[in-house]
């Protein structure tokens, strides 16, 4: 997977407990802080000292058990997300966020800034041939935005179903569009719908170094 990378491994337990060679390196692998673009690695408090074994208290989150002896480290996922100008310019952006994180969602990189005509065409670049392409990027240069990468299990799904459909008439209730949209141009926020364009999304606005799990 382009410029994403997480680690998925089981481990046996064997009749005495896990080997010292099985012990699992998970701390945090910092090695590519000097790329671009996302790369997740698992991360686990290390056994504390004098036990060979894992157990589930060291088990850190994101990593589940799978059945006696053995546990599996779940994919965390990183999505971009956008809080658009029709949220900053209500002064809504806590209570974007605040919908983002009571659904799990995690903001482990946040800026505000404001996109140049420019920046904004490069963005949405993928519209080009859409009838709404010059409008949006309008719109979307017309204030200041907030670009935050946001980290869970299933991340890119998970924000997809927190925003709600595109067009605000659509989108479920208790969603950040069906409470807060001005309409299908002005719909309060972005986010990645693959975790490919994540990626590549991500790395539009961020380095690695900016952004902290
Ligand atoms: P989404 O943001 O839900 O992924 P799209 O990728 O299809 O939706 O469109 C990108 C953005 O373009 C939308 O969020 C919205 O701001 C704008 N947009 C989409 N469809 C229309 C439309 N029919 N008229 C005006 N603006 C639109
Ligand atoms: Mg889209």
């Amino acid at each position: 997977m382009p410029g994403r990378q997480v680690e998925i491994r089981t481990f046996k337990q064997s009749a005495a407990g896990y080997a010292k060679s099985e012990i699992p390196d998970l701390q945090h692998d910092d090695s590519d802080l000097t790329g671009r673009g996302e790369a997740i690695t698992a991360r686990s408090a290390a056994a504390p000292s004098g036990s060979i074994a894992p157990t589930p208290r060291d088990v850190y989150e994101g990593e589940t058990l799978k059945g006696p002896g053995e546990f599996q480290v779940m994919a965390i996922e990183r999505t971009l997300s956008i809080i658009k100008p029709d949220i900053t310019r209500r002064n809504l952006t806590g209570e974007v966020n605040a919908r983002l994180e009571k659904a799990g969602l995690r903001v482990v990189a946040q800026k505000r800034l404001r996109l140049s005509r420019h920046q904004a065409e490069m963005f949405y670049a993928v519209h080009k041939a859409r009838p709404f392409y010059s409008d949006l990027c309008t719109f979307m240069s017309s204030g200041p935005v907030v670009v935050q990468v946001l980290e869970a299990e299933k991340a890119v799904v998970l924000n997809r179903e927190v925003m709600g459909a595109t067009d605000p008439a659509n989108a479920a209730p208790g969603t950040i569009r069906r409470e807060f949209a001005e309409s299908i141009e002005a719909n309060s926020v972005h986010g990645s719908d693959s975790e490919e364009n994540a990626a590549i999304e991500i790395a539009f606005f961020f380095s690695e170094i900016e952004i902290v799990g």
